[in-house]
Formats: C-alpha cells, sequence, structure tokens
C-alpha cells in the first residue's frame, strides 16, 4: 500500500488553494440581470446549476437588484424559464425600503418607477399627490417613463427632499449582449440637474444582504453572493463578510480601491465546480 501523501493534502501543505473552495457554503444567493438571466435568455447551466445546489441541500436566494417587477413577478419569470422558484426564494430592494432609515418617519414618497412597485411603496409609506407635498423621492426603472416625469421627479429634489434609489446600476444587460439605460442611468441624471446624490436601498448596501441572510436565517461566513457586478454584487458581499464570485468578464468598478472578489469564472457554468459539484 502507497504511504504517498493525497494529492490533496499535497496541494494544502504547497499553499495551493483547495478546488472546491465552497464546499462549506450552505446558502447561495444568484444575482439576476447578467449572471443567471439575459432579457429572456437564460445563461447556460442556469437550470442545472440551481438543481445540484439544491440537490445538495443547500439554499438557492435569488438576490437581484430589479426596480421594475415586484417578486411575483421575478419568481414567475424563473420559473417560465425552467428554475422552480417561489416568491419566498426572491429577494428584491423594494421589500428593503421598509428597512432603511429614512422611512422609518413613513414620508410621504413620490415614487418614479412602475406601477408594480408602487403599489408595493405605498404598502410603506404614504404616496404624494403632488411633487410639491412630497418629503422624499424613491427611484426605480419604469420603462415607460418619460419627460415629464423626470420633470416631476426634479421637482421634489429641487424643493430640498433626499433621493433613495432601489438600485444605482449603470446599465441592464439583455439579451444578444444589449445594454439598457438601467436604475443608476436615471439616477445620474436627476443628480446631474438638482446635485443630489442617491442613496442605494438594493446592492451593494449592506442593508440589503443583512435582509436577504436574515431571510434564509443564513449566516455571513456560511453564504455567496455570485453576480456580474463588481460594485454591486462583490461590493456589497465583501462588506457583510459573503463569500464572493464574480461571473463574466466585463464588470468594471468605479470604486477606489476596486473591490476583489473572492473567486472570478468567466460563465455561470462554471461556478458549480467551486462547490465540487
Ligand atoms: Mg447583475
Amino acid at each position: 500500500m502507497s504511504r504517498e501523501p493525497s494529492a490533496s493534502t499535497a496541494a494544502a501543505a504547497a499553499g495551493v488553494p483547495p478546488a472546491t473552495p465552497l464546499a462549506d457554503v450552505d446558502t447561495v444567493y444568484l444575482d439576476l440581470d447578467g449572471c443567471v438571466w439575459f432579457g429572456e435568455q437564460l445563461a447556460d447551466g442556469a437550470i442545472a446549476l440551481v438543481d445540484a445546489l439544491r440537490a445538495s441541500g443547500r439554499r438557492v436566494g435569488f438576490l437581484t437588484n430589479t426596480s421594475n417587477s415586484d417578486t411575483a413577478q421575478i419568481a414567475a419569470k424563473l420559473r417560465r424559464l425552467g428554475i422552480v422558484a417561489s416568491v419566498d426564494d426572491v429577494i428584491m430592494p423594494v421589500e428593503a425600503l421598509a428597512a432603511h432609515p429614512w422611512m422609518r418617519a413613513r414620508p410621504r414618497v413620490w415614487f418614479l418607477g412602475p406601477p408594480q412597485l408602487r403599489r408595493a411603496v405605498a404598502e410603506l409609506t404614504p404616496i404624494a399627490a403632488t411633487p410639491e407635498e412630497a418629503e422624499l423621492l424613491v427611484l426605480g426603472r419604469d420603462p415607460a417613463m418619460t419627460y415629464a416625469d423626470l420633470a416631476d421627479a426634479l421637482q421634489v429634489l429641487m424643493r430640498g427632499s433626499r433621493l433613495l434609489a432601489l438600485n444605482v446600476d449603470p446599465r441592464l444587460p439583455v439579451e444578444g449582449g444589449r445594454m439598457l439605460p438601467g436604475t443608476g442611468a436615471i439616477a445620474a441624471a436627476l443628480t446631474y440637474a438638482s446635485g443630489v446624490v442617491p442613496e442605494v436601498v438594493g446592492k451593494p448596501a449592506p442593508v440589503f444582504f443583512e435582509a436577504a441572510l436574515q431571510r434564509f436565517g443564513s449566516s455571513a461566513e456560511r453564504a455567496v453572493i455570485i453576480g456580474d457586478t463588481l460594485d454591486a454584487d462583490i461590493a456589497g458581499g465583501v462588506a457583510v463578510g459573503m463569500r464572493t464570485v464574480l461571473v463574466g468578464g466585463a464588470s468594471s468598478s468605479s470604486l477606489d480601491p476596486a473591490p476583489v472578489p473572492d473567486h472570478h469564472v468567466g460563465a455561470l457554468r462554471d461556478v458549480g465546480g467551486l462547490f465540487g459539484l
């Protein structure tokens, strides 16, 4: 019988990182836009990855910065594309809105965003009837937004109100490598016009990641965030002490220093190996 050390023992002795560095992770948060899907197109291997993670006993959550639909619509889209999901598996910025300190006094808000999110916001705090009576601007991404909507939102800021953005993502990746202007691009237009800088509710805000951990009763040490953006997914995960995986090669950072992911893979189909799947 051979007395030679095993390959893994030799690797550990040589300081080589283990081949399955996420084996001890029990909770996996997957970003959606640009990671699990591109518009209506699912990333290669997404269904197999989610199935394998669940089959191995891990909890999978979808931690998305989406600001133009609600959890029911996101869960329905996941199912339509072939991934089993319920509303409890989806965590969105609008849900973290309630936990934001600026919302504690239940201010009258002016909401620039899609109708389905307006309803969710209205359950948290009164919606102002006019820009003049608003105390806070809450911003999502409404594809039907007009110049007049932007002008109304600007009036709120010019009266001295603050700006709470559901996310500040510059772009939204969709099918065929196309990009749409993200909520952050709309926020930037308002900031340029008013000088008011947004506070963000979604990724990378720690309050959002903490809400996600709380939802599943998970500890940050045993959780990982997998996403395609350094400034949202990786920066937020690092801030709360989660493990981080960057997917794809296109992300740049506006932060200095730029956040550094624990792992970087070219595509979602390469993620399973990090778990030994
Ligand atoms: Mg993304």
